[in-house]
């Protein structure tokens, strides 16, 4: 029976590990935290019974039938929207901008086709080729809509002027002209009954799946594994040696009281006079419990460094140029693939990581069967 290692027990390693083992494999997984689901982790806070999403909200959203199936295996999913409201100037809005946020941010009572008109006109059309996050911004909804809702808080959560990020951020127009504010689009959404945690303890669930909690684990150990699956950030492996990708990480200040905090799980704070991006109310994740008292995190979004959890990849120009020369040192290394989004460097949402996880176990099976050589990455980077 041959012997993998995954590393990582977040939604990559362990999805990989089980796909692996069920063709009659051997893995072991290892993390160095002590639990394992990786930034999807959740727990039971001790003083209020709130379930809480240990590093940052998760909501579980997809188009993807088999995700969906395949998860369902392991949890009971509770019907759950994403709904999310913010602060600017003082006043309460609904997000994603609306109908509603449109009407009450101007003082009107516009239809659909009367606020598409107005916003047309809000929008600035000298601006030919947007270039910058800033210019696609009015070049979509206009300086008014631009400066209440989109300004501070992209300051704040990239720690740069929204005139050095690129247009590519704001892909299509961030406004819809109806009343409709769930957050996503997606066929599915929900929230696990048990969290999260409880879902990859199960998939993990296996007499051939062996789990070492609170065990990192460095290159000079590859060669003990038939292969390994590394889901831990790629520059990391390589001991940072052509510098460390930039990286965006999160300081959460928590906050507890009794009763109802904020009404609501997720108040965004749109004005970059207020230090922290959001505030989110945890118990709001789980309507269907009750408790009486409330635990809430605001976020506070700053440079990783040394040290720091990396939360989300900056991936700007001067990232792009090291992440080619650490690709570069990943296709040399071999019995080695490099997974997941800290693997790959990429923003991935949990339906897309466990959808490539999926595909590539499968893929490795398929390739091995073969005799044919293993790729480090199935999913490329860039
Ligand atoms: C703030 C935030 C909010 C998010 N919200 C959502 C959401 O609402 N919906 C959604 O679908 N997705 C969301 N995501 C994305 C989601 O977190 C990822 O899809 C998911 O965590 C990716 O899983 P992964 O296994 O690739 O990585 P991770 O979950 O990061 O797991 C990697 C694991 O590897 C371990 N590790 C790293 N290096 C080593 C090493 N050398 N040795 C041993 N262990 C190691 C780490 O400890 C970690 O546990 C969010 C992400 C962030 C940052």
């Amino acid at each position: 029976m041959t012997h993998f290692a995954a590393i990582g027990a977040g939604f990559s390693g362990a999805v990989i590990a089980r796909t692996l083992v069920e063709a009659g494999h051997r893995v072991t997984v290892f993390d160095a935290r002590t639990h394992v689901a990786g930034n999807c982790h959740t727990e039971r806070d001790p003083e209020s019974g709130v379930m809480v999403h240990k590093y940052g909200p998760h909501i579980f959203h997809t188009d993807n039938e088999r995700v969906w199936e395949y998860l369902n295996q392991y949890t009971e999913f509770m019907p759950y929207t994403n709904r999310v409201k913010t602060i600017s100037g003082g006043k309460v809005y609904s997000l994603p901008i609306n109908l509603l946020t449109i009407n009450q941010f101007f003082g009107e009572a516009m239809s659909p086709a009367e606020a598409r008109a107005f916003i047309e006109k809000q929008a600035d059309l000298n601006i030919e080729d947007p270039q910058t996050f800033e210019e696609q911004a009015l070049r979509f909804v206009g300086k008014d809509l631009y400066e209440a809702f989109f300004k501070g808080y992209t300051q704040k959560q990239w720690g740069c002027s929204p005139t050095q990020l690129p247009a590519s951020i704001l892909k299509r127009l961030p406004v819809r002209f109806n009343y409709d504010d769930n957050y996503f689009f997606h066929k599915y959404q929900g929230m696990p009954r048990e969290g999260y945690t409880a879902i990859v303890e199960k998939i993990l669930d296996h007499p051939n799946i062996s789990v070492r909690l609170s065990t990192p684990f460095s290159r000079s150990q590859v060669k003990d594994y038939d292969h390994v699956f590394y889901s831990g950030p790629v520059d990391g492996y390589f001991n940072y040696e052509l510098g460390r990708l930039g990286y965006r990480t999160l300081d959460f200040k928590e906050i507890r009281t009794d009763g109802d905090y904020q009404g609501c799980a997720v108040m965004n704070y749109a004005d970059e006079s207020v230090p922290y991006t959001r505030i989110a109310e945890h118990k709001h994740f789980s309507p269907w419990e009750e408790h009486d008292k409330t635990v809430c995190f605001a976020e506070y979004s700053r440079t990783c460094e040394s040290g720091d959890i990396p939360y989300y990849p900056v991936r700007l120009a001067q990232e792009q140029t090291m992440l080619r020369d650490y690709i570069k040192k990943a296709r040399a290394e071999p019995g080695v693939s490099f997974v997941g989004r800290l693997g790959t460097y990429r923003y991935l949402d949990m339906d897309v990581t466990i959808a490539e996880a999926m595909h590539l176990a499968e893929s490795f099976l398929e390739l091995t069967a073969k005799n044919n050589p293993v790729p480090a990455f199935f999913n490329e980077p860039i």
